[in-house]
């Protein structure tokens, strides 16, 4: 039986790990839940899974739920996450509370030595160097979860080699918005862009998927957990997202990794390691199955260039990206600045940033309060 902590447990990363659990409860027990404020969907969770240990952000939440469940283990501590997190008890750790706010955690369940399935891609675009140098000193297993680097991490070889890689494909979508130029898109209202034709996740990545940053992010996410040079890497629109990513091999053979797109087949191979657990699915049919791809949007050259040039930089290139696009995408969400500005916003907050190398996690926290208040700054005048 392996015991899991699950973090971002209301959102819905943390509803498609429920369903594989719930599906295999024989080998797989919920010990922890983190949320942010959702006390109707952790009070549904306990009922269901009855998790002994429940942390909720938002302290009125957590005063709720704990009066209502006063057995089980409830608080809003950060230290006491902590505890839970280092816990003997924990083996898997999932990381999936969205934005820069996951990877505190993120780090902590490193650090801890977990095994580590990473949903959250921002943490790794904001602190890919330290998260991964973190997992080489604790001997942390990362698990991506993420529907493209869980097909790569499938393609490649057992131990991860990437020694006879010749080319990583990752395919995207295109989200809502396939088929229309940039220069339309700027009256686009959220309602809109939050209109997935394939996926149905959060509001966050939603917006991601509609601008395209979501594959600039996945990029950067990529170059850290395979640990390759981004020339290696190559965008590719595939509409049906059917194939999830492709590896080709020096010897001209490329593995690809396929499902309907379904968070719950990348999260169940990750939940499995190296032995594949059963969950229901809906199976390809391949007679009737129609896969085309087309190149990555040359309108959208400047941001793919912008998210090789971070790939190529580090430091603290990834984080000013990162909190910049955060900013402009919770901007957009409330309707204070247009689609299209979101892109302005990352591309000046970027210029007027200087660039450093974080060496810890409290210059990392300071450099990101810098950042969002640049891109605030660059709202400002837009508005
Ligand atoms: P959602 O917005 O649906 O859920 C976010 C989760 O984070 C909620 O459980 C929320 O809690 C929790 N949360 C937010 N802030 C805090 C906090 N300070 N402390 C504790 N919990 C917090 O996001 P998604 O599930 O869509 O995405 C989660 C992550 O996974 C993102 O990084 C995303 O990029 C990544 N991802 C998502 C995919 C998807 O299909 N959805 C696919 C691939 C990656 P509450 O609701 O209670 O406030």
């Amino acid at each position: 039986m392996k015991n899991i902590l699950l973090l971002g447990a209301t959102g819905s990363i943390g509803d498609s790990v429920l369903k594989v659990v719930r599906q295999n409860k024989d080998s797989l027990n919920l010990y922890g839940i983190a949320a942010g404020k959702n006390s109707t969907k952790v009070e549904e969770i306990i009922k269901s899974f009855s998790p002994l240990n429940i942390f909720i952000d938002d302290e009125d939440a957590c005063k709720v739920v704990s009066s209502r469940f006063p057995s089980k283990n409830i608080f809003n501590s950060e230290d006491e996450l902590l505890n839970l997190i280092q816990a003997s008890e924990v083996d898997i750790v999932i990381s999936a509370i969205v934005g820069f706010a996951g990877l505190k955690t993120s780090m902590m369940a490193v650090n801890a030595g977990k095994t580590v399935l990473i949903a959250n891609k921002e943490s790794v675009v904001a602190a890919g160097e330290l998260l991964m140098s973190a997992a080489n000193l604790s001997g942390a297993k990362i698990i991506p979860i993420d529907s493209e680097h869980n097909a790569i991490f499938q393609c490649l070889p057992i131990g991860q080699s990437t020694e006879s890689v010749n080319k990583i494909i990752i395919t995207a979508s295109g989200g809502p918005f396939l088929d229309i130029p940039l220069s339309k898109l700027s009256d686009m209202p959220p309602e809109a862009a939050l209109k997935h034709p394939k996926w149905n996740m959060g509001s966050k990545i939603s917006i991601d998927s509609a601008t395209l940053v979501n594959k600039c992010l996945e990029l950067i996410e990529a170059r850290y957990l395979f640990n390759l040079n981004e020339k290696f890497f190559d965008l590719v629109i595939h509409p049906q997202s059917i194939i999830h990513s492709v590896v080709t091999y020096i010897d001209g053979s490329s593995i690809a990794q396929m499902s309907n797109p379904n968070m719950e087949v990348p999260i169940a191979n990750a939940l499995g390691e190296e032995c594949r657990i059963p969950i229901k699915y809906e199976p390809l049919n391949f007679a009737d199955l129609e896969l085309t791809f087309k190149e990555f949007p040359k309108d959208r050259f400047q941001l793919e260039s912008l998210a090789r040039e971070i790939c190529n930089m580090g430091g603290s290139s990834g984080l000013v990206f990162n909190a910049a696009n955060e900013i402009a995408v919770e901007s957009f969400l409330s309707k204070h600045i247009s689609f299209c500005d979101i892109y302005e916003v990352i591309y000046r907050t970027f210029d007027s940033i200087s660039l450093s190398k974080p060496s810890d996690i409290e210059t990392l926290n300071e450099l990101n309060k810098e950042a969002r208040m640049e891109a605030h700054k660059v709202i400002k005048s837009l508005t």
